[in-house]
């Protein structure tokens, strides 16, 4: 637990410096779904991170007149090495910066970077059993916290209920069954928004409230993060406060 410790404190400290914006190299690209891509970054002057905190990238967008920057979660785990980073970036239609992340950045690019921040973290020292809820890419930060605790060889129970199109769109998806199969301690249930019949989805529908009560019931969660688009979130941390969760136990990022 010691390291676990050095990271916390000093995440701590360096959070109140202003952090500068660096050129970090692009090393790898891995194709997640026909949507999301990670990005694998080296960042040269690295602060530790906290699973669950997100980096700012900026680019330049031809006619504006300053590069345009956007938040993008992390979803490696800062052990053993917190100076290598994993992005990883849906593409919104129409939008200004995941486009070219996703469809134009290539392995070998620079990207300006500047992090990490952001509270929405779990650390062992934030206890459990974990309750993970996660839509689309919200499932990024969470992935982090579920790397963490592997990486640590801590134990601590965490389900995710995680929420996407189809099972062509899971992020994380081989990855998320085969950690599933290997640790007692991890379980996925899966809802597809738009497969009515896929039997590896538990649920398929959107996120709501029977679903939650139900998986509450099953987790007895002492802390919750969920992670997505804001309606998501709300709805999610409006019935688990319902269903009794403490609100200092719920945490929640929005990518609005
Ligand atoms: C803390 C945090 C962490 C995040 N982590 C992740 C992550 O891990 N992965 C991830 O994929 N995303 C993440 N996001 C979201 C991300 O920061 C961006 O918001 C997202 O990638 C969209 O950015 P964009 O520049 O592509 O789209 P934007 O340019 O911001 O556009 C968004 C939408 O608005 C529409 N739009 C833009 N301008 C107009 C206009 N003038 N009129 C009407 N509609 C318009 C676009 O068509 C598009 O649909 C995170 C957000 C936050 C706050």
């Amino acid at each position: 637990m010691a390291s676990e410790l050095t990271v916390e404190l000093t995440t701590k400290k360096e959070r109140s410096k202003p952090k500068p914006w660096q050129m970090a190299k692009v090393t790898d690209i891995i194709v997640e779904t026909p949507e999301t891509n990670t990005l694998r970054i080296a960042v040269p002057e690295a602060d530790p991170f906290l699973p669950g905190q997100y980096y700012n990238i900026r680019i330049p967008i031809e006619g504006r007149p300053r590069p345009i920057q956007r938040a993008y979660s992390i979803g490696s785990s800062p052990h053993p090495d917190s100076s290598i980073i994993e992005v990883g970036i849906r593409e919104t239609p129409g939008g200004l910066v995941s486009p070219v992340l996703v469809r134009q950045v290539a392995p070998g690019d620079l990207l300006e970077v500047r992090g990490p921040y952001g509270a929405f973290t779990w650390t062992q020292s934030d206890g459990g059993p974990v309750l993970l809820i996660g839509a689309g890419s919200g499932v990024v930060p969470l992935m982090a916290m579920i790397r963490y605790q592997i990486a640590m060889g801590t134990s601590i129970p965490m389900h995710l209920l995680f929420s996407s199109k189809s099972y062509e769109y899971v992020i994380y998806g081989r990855e998320l069954e085969e950690l599933s199969a290997e640790y007692d301690w991890l379980e996925v249930s899966h809802s597809f928004t738009r497969d009515p019949d896929d039997a590896r989805a538990r649920y398929h529908r959107r996120i709501d409230a029977q679903m939650l009560e139900e998986i509450y019931g099953e987790v007895s969660a002492r802390v919750a993060y969920i992670c997505g688009p804001p309606e998501v979130v709300d709805l999610s941390e409006e019935i688990l406060l319902r269903l009794g969760m403490d609100p200092d136990g719920v945490r929640t990022e929005k990518y609005d």
